[in-house]
């Protein structure tokens, strides 16, 4: 009988032996635009809390109130335990901000692909995937037994004759393309204008990640569904509570019928129990200042600092990034760790992104901004960039 460790640690050797091994760093300070990494005072440049809300102080204080109002944990599965007012307040805040009939909040964004995805199609249906899409859509996609199409990241021609292939040899199959907004790793954008008009080409449904996009595009942080005026041409509009939110969860917004559907098949969502009810209620503080005066300054400023990096670095990133993801390319894994080595020792918390996460040789730095940036963060790693 072979144990599990001697399976696993030349496999975790040989991880090492490819730059592809990984490990936690210890952060010693809440998210912020500086912090404590592994010992060190940084300025931070990895976080997804692109509007520094994970920290804030009204949003600590609205979930310190809410724990004492309803405790700690949930207890059990919306469905068998009941449902507590804070998550219905919560999907009602998210229907009212992408302007839909309905919304559905499950613990994380992860979970909310594994648990819709196959809720909406099976063995006998069709998936057409964005090569670029997040791992969450990838496994839901697998989970959920559809035949899966993947078109080259941003392809339309690919995209149509995918939907082409799949509407003629299945005419009776349900067709779901899955892109992204904002993508993860590079920041860039989805035609989504495109997608939309040819998905209704083939009588396909549309689902897309916002993950990315909510809170960060749009002057009022609606997203680029919403900034393209398409909210009532994608059916599935997804995200989480965990970025630019600053909180946790992940949910569906759309029809009612299609919200009362996932709460009947959604298995991440009947058989989980629910998340804390604070950190509804944190969520929901968080989304309703958004749209306040302050939240509308508070994603100016982001722009702010997106704009002022491109010019501090106008060789290096040839176009103004259209997010807060500013991807550094480097290529080889072994560079990509030397370069965030290199960025560390100036102070600069830029982490690697390697295999899986992105394409084997594509390795990179990436960079996220947040609202919190000042003028001397950006001009010390703008410093860095331009070498
Ligand atoms: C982070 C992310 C998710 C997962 O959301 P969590 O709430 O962190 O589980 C889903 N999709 C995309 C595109 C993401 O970047």
């Amino acid at each position: 009988m072979i144990s599990i460790e001697q399976v696993l640690f030349p496999q975790l050797e040989e991880l090492t032996s490819k730059n592809l091994r990984r490990s936690l760093r210890i952060l010693e300070t809440p998210q912020g635009a500086e912090g404590v990494i592994d010992g060190r005072r940084v300025i931070n440049f990895s976080s997804n809390d692109y509007l520094g809300l994970a920290a804030e102080g009204f949003l600590c204080e609205a979930f310190a109130e809410a724990v004492k109002r309803y405790g700690v944990g949930a207890g059990g599965s919306r469905l068998i335990s009941g449902t507590q007012t804070a998550h219905l307040a919560l999907e009602n805040a998210l229907a009212s901000f992408k302007k839909t009939e309905a919304a559905l909040a499950f613990s994380c964004g992860y979970t909310t692909a594994l648990g819709t995805i196959p809720a909406l199609v099976g063995k006998n249906d069709i998936i057409v995937l964005d090569k670029l899409s997040h791992a969450c859509l990838v496994d839901a996609a697998k989970l959920s037994g559809a035949t899966l199409r993947i078109f080259p990241h941003n392809d339309l021609v690919k995209l149509d004759a995918h939907l082409h292939w799949a509407r003629n040899k299945f005419p009776q199959a349900k067709i779901l393309v899955i892109t992204e907004s904002v993508f993860s790793m590079d920041g860039d954008l989805a035609p989504l204008r495109e997608i939309v008009e040819i998905k209704e080409r083939y009588g396909a449904w549309l689902l897309v990640d916002e993950a990315h996009g909510v809170g960060v595009i749009g002057e009022e942080g609606r997203g680029w569904i919403e900034a393209l005026g398409l909210g009532g041409r994608v059916e599935i509009q997804m995200g989480t509570l965990g970025k630019a939110l600053g909180t946790a969860g992940g949910y569906i917004a759309g029809s009612r019928i299609l919200i009362d559907w996932l709460i009947n098949r959604a298995r991440s969502f009947i058989f989980s129990t629910a998340p804390p009810a604070a950190v509804a209620v944190a969520a929901t503080a968080a989304l309703e200042w958004v749209q306040t005066s302050a939240g509308k300054e508070r994603i100016h400023c982001l722009h702010k600092n997106l704009a002022t990096l491109f010019q501090l670095c106008p060789k290096v990133l040839e176009t103004l990034p259209r997010s807060a993801i500013v991807p550094i390319m480097a290529g080889d894994e072994a560079k990509a760790l030397e370069l965030a080595k290199d960025f560390l020792n100036h102070g600069l918390f830029v982490p690697a992104v390697r295999f899986p996460t992105v394409p084997k040789g594509s390795a990179r730095l990436r960079l996220t901004l947040s609202a919190l940036h000042r003028q001397e963060h950006l001009e010390l790693v703008a410093k860095r960039i331009n070498g």
